[in-house]
Order: C-alpha cells, then structure tokens, then sequence
C-alpha cells in the first residue's frame, strides 16, 4: 500500500507485493515521485538502499502504461531483416555482477508486461549475448564497453531510448569508462537531453561526476540519501 503514493501501475503494484517488499527504501521513498513526475535526477545513494527499484519502478510503471514504441525502421518495414535491437530504456553498471542483478530485478517486476528485459557485459560470449537480445530487449542493462561494442556492430540501437539510467556512476569512472560512456550518451544514436528522462546514481559526488551530471542531465534534480 505504501507503494501507492504516487499512483504505480496495478501489474507492477502486483509483482512488487509479489517480491514481499512492503515499504519503499528512503532512495525509492524520494526517488519514485521525482522520476514519475518527468524530471532527471542526480541521487546520491550506496548499495543496498533500494535505489535498483527507485529506479525501475517509475520506468517500468510508465512503460507498461504507454506501450510498446516501434522501431524507427518499422514504417520501411526493414526491422525483420535488420536484426537490430531498439530498447526505450538503458541501464549502464560498472560490473558483470551489478548488470546481471539488475538484470534479474528487471525481469522481476517486469512480469506479465509487454516489457522484455535483456543483459549484456563483457567477458562473455557476444553471440550467446545476440541471441537473447534478439528475443527481446525493453529495458538493456550493459556494461559500457560491450554495448559499445554491439553499437558498432549495428546491433543495437539507442534511437529509442526515453530512459536513461548510469548507476555506479563513480565506480563506472574509476574503472575507465568515461570514453565509452561518452560515446554512448553522446553518440548521434542516442536522442538529445531533451528527448529522454536521464537519471544518475553514485555513491559520491566529485568533480568530474558533478561534469558528467552538468554533460547528461537537465534541470535536475538533486537527492542526497
Ligand atoms: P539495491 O540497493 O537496489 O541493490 O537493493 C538492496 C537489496 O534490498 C536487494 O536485495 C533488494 O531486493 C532489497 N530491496 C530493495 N527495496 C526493497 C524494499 N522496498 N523492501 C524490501 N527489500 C527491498
């Protein structure tokens, strides 16, 4: 119940009380109103304060609202024989371990959606990788190298993307990520800040977060948990 406030979709209502959550975290506690009310959002928050659902309830409770979104290609009627991957939400997460179990939270609370979730991270098999996402992939959650890599490829396109999420944003910095990173959010695939919802989360706030912070979001705001 106390997940009501603001208004989440029933389906999503049905598998959070499914995951035996009953009481929303302080991050999700701030977060879920502010990413449901359309603003971008730069959280300050450590693991294991809930900030995975802070995240995934508001863009998962939206999706299953507004619907499928089709791929760009649909209208040329190409999308078949492309074989590309068009999600409307992207996750970025420093490690294989933290991608996969947002990962299994994604599909969690996306069940009985039209949302399907998909994974990717480096180390492992691409092909293995490109068989699953071509069953599906809503909501990608990547490490920053491999889906540089699958971009290249021509397999995966962000040219749907309304929501964008960089959790572990200083892990993700530490680990030398900045150059991809940058070419993903600021490649010419990815629609302008305008055109999508941006969300960052990270444990500090240094300077060159606080650069990445005024780079990828607008008029955002701020919550420190
Ligand atoms: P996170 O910080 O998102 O990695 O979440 C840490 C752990 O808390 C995970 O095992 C979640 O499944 C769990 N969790 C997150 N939100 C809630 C909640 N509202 N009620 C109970 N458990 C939760």
């Amino acid at each position: 119940l106390s997940f009501t406030n603001p208004p989440l979709d029933l389906v999503l209502l049905e598998n959070i009380e499914f995951a035996m959550y009953t009481t929303p975290t302080p991050v999700q506690k701030y977060s879920i109103p502010i990413v449901a009310g359309g603003r971008d959002l730069m959280a300050c928050a450590q693991t294991g304060s809930g900030k995975t659902g802070g995240f995934l309830f508001p863009i998962l409770s939206a999706s299953f609202s507004q619907g499928p979104r089709s791929p760009p290609e649909a209208a040329a009627g190409s999308y078949g024989r492309s074989r590309k991957a068009y999600p409307t939400a992207l996750i970025l997460a420093p490690t294989r371990e933290l991608v996969s179990q947002i990962h299994e939270e994604a599909r969690k609370f996306a069940y009985r959606s039209w949302v399907r979730p998909a994974v990717v991270y480096g180390g492992a098999d691409i092909n293995q990788q490109l068989r699953l996402i071509e069953r599906g992939c809503d909501l990608l959650s990547a490490t920053p190298g491999r889906l540089v890599d699958l971009i290249e490829r021509g397999r995966i396109s962000l040219a749907n993307i309304k929501y964008l999420v960089l959790d572990e944003a200083d892990r993700m910095l530490d680990m030398g990520f900045e150059p991809q990173i940058r070419r993903i959010v600021q490649g010419e695939d990815m629609p302008g800040v305008h055109d999508r919802q941006t969300l960052m989360f990270s444990a500090t706030f240094p300077r060159d977060i606080q650069m990445l912070a005024k780079d990828f979001l607008k008029d955002y705001v701020f919550l420190s948990v």
